[in-house]
């Protein structure tokens, strides 16, 4: 098999062992002569592996008994919409605004209601987290949202804007089981699966019981609401049967290694190389204030469009593939999520060194 890196900011990597065990089951799972793809929703197995699959989570992610996991389809955008729909009591939130995810949720939030922002990071490039006020919510704010760790700037929330009884509200799409997490900080979380969990089409949404209510709105359609998906345990309708369980796989993978403490270890080792070596390169240049630094997402660049498109292409010669920015911002992205070996490092970093000695200023 060819041996690339893939540095995608999602759909990512999947450890190479959660494939390869996927791949042993394919057409035949434990012996009951059909692909998990094939089965029933309803059927006795299908209902154990969705069992499992939260159970491995609750264990990795230490989820108390009163948050509900819930398995759902939409993506992480569609959390965009169901939060508001769902929370908005008093038709009031407070946004912090970190880039361009976290404004995609305030642009969908404000038709539901009055959305207020927070803070906003939009004045220099969301390089940065920017600071925040909790004395500046206005009365009856029923949820703070904030997008943990901003998957195109490659910024992250060192912090928490926690306040006793507004809910925190958070899309860790991009960060979601890169370290331990503290579940009880939050009202609600959600994570599209693509980037650290499994493949695209499931989105985890864990959410604290006592805020599960009727919707807000009575014309929310039923599928939007959390209820219907906390009263039936993820099967009001067909779910992402197959997707739930490569997750299950990569749950399991993470708890072999050692659980989150372990493959946090493992991916600050992967992110200091990296900060390391482009603070003191003399061609590249991370585009992240230090202090915000995310774990997973590192973009960087050159300076020179031409200079980086040159290198996206001798990367890609070389077996890097998708280190291409987004197409907001240009320039490099590395998304070195759990799955990325630090060999996938070690590989970028030669290949930059490299670029260095025949580009950079002598
Ligand atoms: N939130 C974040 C932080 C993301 O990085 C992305 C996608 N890259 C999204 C939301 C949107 O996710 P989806 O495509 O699953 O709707």
């Amino acid at each position: 098999m060819n041996q690339i890196f893939n540095f995608s900011a999602g759909p990512a990597m999947l450890p190479k062992q959660v494939l390869e065990e996927a791949q042993k089951e394919l057409c035949d799972y434990k012996g009951c002569g059909m692909s998990v793809m094939e089965m029933s929703h309803r059927s006795d197995l299908f209902r154990m592996i969705l069992e499992e699959t939260e159970q491995t989570l609750r264990t990795l992610a230490n989820i108390p008994l009163e948050y509900d996991v819930l398995f759902l389809q939409g993506g992480a955008s569609l959390q965009f919409a169901m939060v508001p729909m769902n929370f908005m009591k008093h038709g009031k939130a407070a946004y912090i605004l970190t880039g361009h995810w976290a404004k995609k949720a305030y642009q969908e939030a404000k038709k539901f209601g009055n959305v207020q922002v927070l803070a906003s990071s939009e004045d220099e490039q969301f390089s940065y987290i920017p600071e925040w006020n909790l004395a500046d919510i206005s009365n009856n704010t029923d949820y703070i949202y904030i997008c943990e760790n901003n998957t195109i700037y490659g910024t992250k929330f060192t912090t928490l804007p926690n306040i006793n009884d507004k809910p925190l509200v958070a899309d860790v799409s991009s960060c979601f089981l890169s370290e331990p997490i503290d579940v009880t900080k939050y009202g609600l979380l959600f994570a599209g699966a693509q980037k650290n969990i499994g493949p695209a089409g499931v989105t985890i949404v864990i959410v604290r019981k006592d805020l599960i209510r009727e919707a807000v709105l009575p014309e929310i359609p039923t599928l939007l609401r959390y209820k219907t998906h906390v009263d039936a345990h993820s099967l009001y309708h067909t779910p992402p049967c197959y997707s739930i369980y490569m997750c299950g796989k990569v749950f399991l993978w993470l708890l072999h290694i050692g659980g989150l403490e372990a493959i946090q270890y493992y991916n600050q080792k992967k992110a200091m190389r990296l900060y390391d070596y482009l603070d003191h390169s003399r061609i590249f240049k991370g585009t992240a204030q230090r202090a915000y630094r995310s774990l997973m997402n590192v973009p960087f660049i050159t300076g020179n469009s031409n200079m980086d498109a040159l290198f996206i292409q001798k990367a890609k010669e070389h077996g890097l593939e998708n280190l291409k920015g987004h197409r907001l911002v240009g320039g490099m992205r590395a998304s070195i999520y759990n799955a990325m070996p630090m060999e996938g490092i070690e590989a970028l970093l030669a290949c930059m060194n490299q670029f260095e000695k025949e580009y950079g200023v002598k």
